[in-house]
């Protein structure tokens, strides 16, 4: 069969704009709402009270239907409909691990696919969110880095997978009167696919939207973003979305971080210790998170241990240890349990808080590192997606 040419167009680019077609009103920030208000006819008077109106029930009502938001005036519901939509992303399919994970297959316009990851825990529940279709970055650990396909998402993409992780908890109809503590979906971290800090603006309108009272309304200190060491951008992380922060480590010499961690060949070691260490807002209150991957033989002795902590001295930080996940096909395996454990205590004894971080989801493929488009994990090479596309 003859290729289509879009498939072409995936390969080699990255859009960075909204598709064309009606505005889409979930995510955009709310100065873009006051204009595109005033645009269509909105009095000047009036224009904030109905952009508060409109946020209230996309982000405190779960409402996506115009004809519902029945403290506007019918007509003015019409022009709302004629001329925006309210759209997230598709529920292709949500598998249910054995411990409660919850993992979402989700539609974008267009047709490519991204997954979102609901970890319920005791007395909270954090939503894992992507922030890309794969991840131009090619960590030799992650399987989202294995998927050739590669598109930013919209913020009003990233917002919706909030929304949607809502939808399912049912949590619309208990919100009001809970607070940040009492929630099902209490956090939320950019840890799924793709490298947030090269989708910089269109993930700080979502989070702004995330952190709003009047929007989702979650704390900052409830959000992280996961970085592999984009070093331009986390200084605007603090200044321009003010979450916490959290860096992929992995590697205690530029030599394996550079294997591991391939952003580490133009960002190393020392510069993004540098730009850590810069980072406004440190206290001990507020840490950076240290990610580190324990895979067996490659970064788990106890050298390493201490070299990390040497690396750290200085930074506020915690030490998320993160039990390798494989997948198929993955070149790695699993630290054993007992280095793991003396990794951990070489920290801790150095006076960092050192958890490891429990796979959840590995039975539906939703633990860290193992999200990649459903139909992309079929496709099986390059060369086959080359050819696919006759290039
Ligand atoms: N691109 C960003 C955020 C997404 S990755 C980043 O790299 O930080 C989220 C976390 O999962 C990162 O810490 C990443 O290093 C980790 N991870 C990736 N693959 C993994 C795997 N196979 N097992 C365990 N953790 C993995
Ligand atoms: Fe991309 Fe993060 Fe995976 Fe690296 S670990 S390939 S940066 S998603």
């Amino acid at each position: 069969m003859k290729p289509s040419a879009p498939i072409i167009h995936d390969l080699l680019t990255i859009p960075r704009t909204l598709p064309s077609g009606p505005v889409n009103l979930i995510g955009i920030s709310r100065a873009l709402m006051l204009k595109k208000l005033l645009e269509i006819g909105t009095p000047e008077k009036q224009v904030k009270m109905r952009a508060a109106q409109l946020w209230q029930w996309i982000y405190q009502k779960g409402e996506r239907n115009f004809s519902q938001m029945t403290n506007l005036s019918k007509n003015y519901r019409e022009l709302l409909s004629e001329n925006f939509i309210l759209e997230v992303p598709k529920v292709i399919s949500k598998k249910c691990s054995k411990d409660g994970t919850r993992k979402y297959l989700l539609q974008l316009a267009g047709g490519h696919e991204v997954e979102a990851v609901y970890i319920p825990e005791e007395g909270r529940g954090t939503l894992c969110v992507s922030s890309q279709v794969g991840c131009t970055l090619t960590c030799s650990f992650c399987h989202t880095g294995t998927q050739k396909l590669v598109r930013n998402l919209t913020s009003g993409e990233i917002v919706g997978q909030v929304l949607i992780a809502r939808d399912d908890l049912g949590e619309w109809e208990n919100l009001s009167g809970t607070n940040n503590e009492t929630r099902s979906l209490s956090n939320v971290v950019l840890m799924g696919m793709g490298e947030p800090l090269y989708n910089f603006e269109n993930v700080r309108d979502a989070l702004k939207i995330v952190m709003d009272p009047e929007g989702i309304c979650l704390s900052r200190k409830r959000i992280t973003l996961s970085t592999s060491g984009v070093v331009p951008e986390i200084s605007r992380t603090a200044d321009e979305i003010g979450c916490l922060l959290a860096v992929s480590f992995h590697g205690t010499t530029d030599e394996i971080r550079d294997k591991l961690v391939p952003i580490n060949k133009k960002w190393n070691i020392e510069t993004l210790i540098k730009a850590l260490k810069d980072y406004p807002r440190l206290s001990n209150s507020e840490r950076i998170t240290f990610e580190y991957v324990m895979i067996k033989d490659v970064n788990d002795s106890e050298l390493d241990a201490f070299r990390l902590v040497k690396l750290i001295a200085g930074i506020p930080a915690k030490i998320n240890l993160i039990p390798f996940n494989e997948w198929p096909g993955s070149p790695y395996k699993r630290s054993e349990w007992p280095k793991i454990k003396k990794f951990a205590d070489i920290i801790h004894r150095a006076g960092y808080a050192s958890p490891v971080r429990t796979p959840r989801g590995e039975d539906i493929m939703a633990a860290c590192g193992q999200l990649k488009s459903e139909t992309e994990r079929q496709r099986k090479s390059k060369k086959e997606i080359t050819m696919e596309a006759g290039i």
